[in-house]
């Protein structure tokens, strides 16, 4: 999809997002079928705007441009685990994301199907995704493996 479409399409998907803003967390409580977002309703209306403000600050039209009809050319090669730092979710602020230790958090929507329709599953796919998030495991690893030559 071409920049400037990707473009006008994030801001409308993200202005109907904050249209709906009030009934948001009834409708996730919903599809996720969680209660604690019912149940918390205020907790979760905050942390779903701050969710909507970083998620409109770039990952909706990376999501439109490059995500949603597979754009290869901006692909790397990427190696590594993921060390559940919660860097890449959107720093720590999606509203999904649940502290699991000191350090860790994981996704408290990581087995819904509808999490397929989201940057979540790709990250990353390249040099650019694991330096907006300082991801510290994984990195872009050269589609040519370097062949030291021995002296003899
Ligand atoms: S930034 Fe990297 S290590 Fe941290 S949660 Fe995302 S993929 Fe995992």
């Amino acid at each position: 999809m071409k920049k400037h479409h990707a473009e006008k399409l994030a801001l409308a998907l993200v202005f109907i997002f904050k249209c709906l803003l009030p009934v948001l967390p009834a409708v996730a409580g919903l599809l996720f079928w969680k209660k604690q977002y019912l149940l918390n309703y205020r907790r979760t209306l905050d942390k779903m705007k701050i969710h909507l403000n970083a998620i409109s600050n770039g990952p909706v039209q990376h999501y439109f441009e490059d995500i949603l009809r597979f754009n290869p050319e901006v692909c790397e090669p990427v190696q590594g685990h993921c060390s559940q730092c919660g860097n890449c979710c959107l720093n720590r602020q999606c509203v999904f994301l649940e502290q699991s230790g000191t350090d860790t958090y994981i996704c408290g929507i990581y087995s819904s199907p509808l999490r397929r329709f989201s940057n979540c599953s790709s990250f990353p796919i390249n040099g650019h995704d694991i330096e907006r998030y300082q991801c510290p495991t994984y990195r872009v690893v050269s589609p040519y493996p370097v062949m030291h030559l021995q002296q003899i």
